[in-house]
């Protein structure tokens, strides 16, 4: 297939762009490299740098594109509760522009990363996708607001639309020759932060709370390795179907606490990586875990590599940069 593939520089986009290539299709990367890094976009795609406003709508016009994977995005929880018009603007009003550049082109197939963000604060875990959402920031808001405009899509144009619903991704994607992992200028996520310590890069990482109703204090989620996410985009862009909305949650059905994600750290890496407890951080709930039977049942997918792949592979990736 020839495929679109908004915010193929990033950590995801660019693992699922990899996989995409070996898998034989051809790729074109749009990403405005805002957050995004050249180097990380595998070599075999075509990297057209832009904004999806400026340059969506002149990329399918090319023809031919078959479906478009859409990751472009911004993602940061804290910045959207500050300036929530960078998350309307940059993810819902980038997103509708790329969905009208899919209809004037005639591309119907369409698979985005949504999140776990959608749900907000869970009644019940693990979350399934008929769960209420009710994010609880403007970054979950304009996700979810994205997800309701592919419904609307799906009915009105009859494009084929899937949604996955990513809860905590972890990992990188290591092969001969290249790497993708994960690499952000402002880094909030546990792992890389974790492992900046085992580098020497930061004395000590901070546990965020240690007073949560789970066995040890500390908040329970549900990481899963990006190949194994990156296998659930090539069935999803396979399961898409004409004016069908799909929501699929990607997750593993169960957690792993903040104290036993530096455990792993402290293993894998053998440095002793000190723990400072410090307050809450405003906004995490203290569970945050996926059912993944509806993946599982409708797709067959299931998540393949554990904890320790992911802290393994993450630790090789950032030894090597
Ligand atoms: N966390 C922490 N210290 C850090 C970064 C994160 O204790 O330096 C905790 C955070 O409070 C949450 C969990 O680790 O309970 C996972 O956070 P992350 O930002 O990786 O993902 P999130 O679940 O917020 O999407």
């Amino acid at each position: 297939m020839k495929l679109l593939v908004t915010g193929g520089a990033g950590y995801v986009g660019s693992v699922v762009t990899a996989q995409l290539l070996e898998a034989g299709h051809e790729v074109v990367v749009l990403d405005d490299l805002s957050t995004g890094h050249a180097d990380a976009v595998p070599a075999g795609a075509r990297l057209v740098q832009g904004t999806l406003r400026e340059k969506a709508a002149g990329v399918l016009a090319e023809g031919g594109f078959d479906a478009v994977l859409h990751f472009a995005a911004k993602s940061l929880v804290g910045e959207s509760v500050q300036k929530p018009w960078l998350y309307w603007d940059g993810n819902l009003g980038e997103s509708l522009a790329l969905l009208d550049a899919m209809r004037a082109a005639g591309t119907s197939r369409i698979v985005f990363s949504s999140t776990a963000a959608t749900y907000g604060e869970p009644e019940e875990t693990p979350i399934v996708e008929t769960a209420p959402t009710r994010p609880t920031n403007p970054y979950g808001m304009s996700k979810l607001a994205i997800d309701t405009a592919l419904a609307e899509y799906a009915r009105l144009f009859g494009i084929g639309a899937v949604s996955l619903r990513y809860f905590n991704v972890a990992g990188a994607r290591l092969v001969e020759g290249g790497a993708q992992g994960e690499r952000h200028a402002v880094e909030t996520h546990l792992i890389p932060n974790v492992l900046k310590v085992a580098l020497g890069e930061k004395e000590s990482v901070s546990v965020f709370g240690e007073d949560y109703p789970t066995p040890d204090g500390t908040c329970l989620r549900d990481y899963i390795h990006v190949v194994d996410l990156g296998v659930a985009h090539l069935l999803a862009l396979d399961a898409c179907a004409p004016s069908t909305h799909q929501i699929f949650n990607l997750g593993s059905g169960s957690g792993y606490s903040v104290r036993e994600v530096i455990d792993m750290c402290r293993e894998v890496t053998g440095h002793a990586i000190p723990a400072e407890v410090g307050p809450r951080r405003p906004g995490d709930p203290a569970i945050l875990v996926a059912s993944s039977e509806k993946i599982r049942t409708a797709l067959g997918w299931k998540p393949e590599r554990d904890l320790r792949a992911m802290v393994t592979d993450a630790w090789t990736f950032v030894q090597g940069r």
